[in-house]
């Protein structure tokens, strides 16, 4: 698996949540277009998420709601962040985009790759809702991003249930206003934002289509021998990336095809251990 999938696949979670709401100070990084994404990345997922509880705002432009009760974004510079595109905290109720790292991955993510191609605001709708899955979670706790060296495992660990708590509330709030499409009730009040999410959704399924490429060409001939190193999690924190995005598409729009994809992954999976040795001749 590229590195450049694995730090999408770390956005990590250290955090704290509970109740408490500390005040957090970052220094912000103010750098257009990407605080203009952010800023129409975060309008999309209150249009979509409609809980003022758990409304963002943008810090780097915005003091705060009006009632207080909202969870502000910071984008902040390299030199705050660890080596992660976006996480949650460990000392306040916030959510933080290291802006030079998206930048960054998504320019990796997108070359040569027209599916990808000026998807960044689709890539942080996802970003955003898996960090509020996080937080409306209340998970806490440090724990070690995925590296490109771990040893391939499925190991069920506390830090990968949580990521698929994250992951549940995507996939959650997304088939819910997907379903809005065919009854339009409750009425749709902004039908920008709203597409905006729909987008989201499209990209989900692009990005789950690119992924499984890129792992296939990453490690050739991988995937027919049913190799660990594409259907295992890489590291304790995080399960297998794509097997997340086939997760969430098929909990989002179940189809024949997505049921077919998920179970001949998981088949794979399930078996890979049983085989050995892992790297058979031919
Ligand atoms: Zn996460």
């Amino acid at each position: 698996m590229p590195v450049r999938l694995l730090s999408f696949a770390s956005l990590t979670l250290i955090l704290t949540v509970g109740n408490a709401v500390a005040a957090c100070d970052f220094a912000l990084r103010n750098t257009e277009p990407t605080n203009a994404q952010i800023e129409r990345a975060i309008n999309i997922v209150n249009a979509a998420v409609r809980d003022p509880q758990l409304a963002l705002f943008f810090s780097n432009t915005t003091e705060g709601t009006a009632d207080g009760d909202g969870i502000p974004v910071h984008h902040i510079r390299p030199d705050q962040a660890r080596p992660v595109v976006a996480e949650v905290p460990a000392s306040c109720r916030a959510i933080v985009i290291s802006g030079v790292h998206f930048e960054r991955n998504f320019a990796v993510l997108s070359k040569d790759n027209v599916l990808m191609q000026d998807k960044q605001i689709s890539m942080l709708v996802f970003l955003l809702m898996h960090e509020l899955g996080h937080i409306t979670n209340k998970h806490y706790g440090a724990f070690l991003p995925a590296t490109a060296d771990a040893v391939p495992n499925k190991d069920e660990t506390e830090a990968k249930a949580r990521e698929r708590q994250a992951d549940d509330y995507v996939a959650t709030i997304l088939k819910r206003e997907f379903g809005r499409l065919g009854n339009g009730n409750p009425p749709i009040d902004n039908y920008d934002l709203y597409f905006g999410t729909t987008e989201a959704i499209m990209f989900l399924s692009s990005l789950s289509f690119v992924v499984s490429s890129e792992a296939t060409l990453a490690c050739f001939g991988c995937r027919s021998l049913g190799d660990p190193r594409i259907f295992w999690d890489h590291g304790q924190s995080h399960p297998n990336f794509e097997y997340r995005l086939l997760l969430i598409n098929h909990a989002i729009s179940a189809t024949p095809e997505s049921q077919a994809l998920l179970d001949s992954y998981e088949k794979v999976r399930n078996e890979a251990g049983a085989r050995k040795p892992l790297y058979q001749k031919q």
